[in-house]
């Protein structure tokens, strides 16, 4: 029978499987379960109990909207899907991260948005690592340097790491690929801006969170294999 606090712990103890195999420290991957059209009974479920949850990840700003406008939260929300700028304002104000920060564009007016709020947003840059035209995420390397340099001015927003996809059926050696190269991305990040400390790196889904891991992942976003498959 399907159950999402069984299904919880079964990704909990394969991610800890996975970090022994992968010589990585017990508890040094995060989970951030994915809840994009999912109703919030089911977020209730995982944010609390014994095993909980304290990432949540969304994709749309209108569900956000819907599921977490007057929700008091211990937990971090999270905006891991496409941002348009025109969103940037309705978002803002309701997650505390904003994951996939893609272009120039929208570090300006999330920055610009965030010190209207009177806050400072965490952020990753997220770097189309597949070189994918379908997928979003900053297409060079040069341009999410950039866009590092422009953080460091900035009062609104704070760099907290890095977040990528995997191609969508890729083999083995296509994904680690990509996920290595956003460890390489951070790694030289580091060295450029020792003054900066991002440490997330938010890479695999439900079908490739373990080449992720291996990669050296610290954030996995989780859906389906949680809250069961999507219709929508
Ligand atoms: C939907 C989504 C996920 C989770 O996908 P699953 O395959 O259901 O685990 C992770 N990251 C992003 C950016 C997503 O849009």
């Amino acid at each position: 029978m399907f159950n999402i606090k069984d299904n919880l712990k079964a990704i909990f103890d394969s991610i800890a499987e996975e970090e022994i195999k992968s010589n990585r420290k017990l508890g040094s991957v995060v989970l951030c379960a994915v809840s994009k059209t999912k109703p919030y009974e089911m977020i209730s479920e995982v944010v609390s109990g014994q095993q909980r949850v304290f990432n949540i990840g969304e994709n749309y700003v209108q569900e956000i909207e819907k599921k977490f406008k007057d929700i008091k939260r211990d937990y971090t929300l999270r905006m891991i899907g496409h941002l348009q700028c025109n969103k940037v304002n309705k978002v803002v104000p309701l997650v505390d991260t904003i994951d996939s920060v893609d272009s120039l564009k929208l570090l300006d007016k999330i920055n610009e948005c965030s010190i209207k709020n009177g806050k400072v947003t965490r952020i990753l840059i997220e770097l189309n690592t597949a070189f994918d035209g379908e997928k979003t995420g900053f297409m060079s390397e040069d341009e999410a340097l950039q866009a590092i340099e422009d953080i460091e001015q900035k009062k609104g927003v704070c760099l907290s790491g890095f977040m990528t996809m995997g191609e969508l059926g890729g083999s083995e050696v296509q994904l680690r690929r990509s996920f290595g190269k956003l460890r390489e991305f951070a790694e030289k990040v580091k060295i450029e801006h020792p003054d900066l400390n991002p440490d997330v790196l938010s890479m695999g889904m439900s079908s490739d969170w373990r080449y992720a891991v291996r990669e050296g992942s610290t954030m996995v976003r989780i859906g389906s294999a949680i809250f069961g498959a999507r219709t929508q």
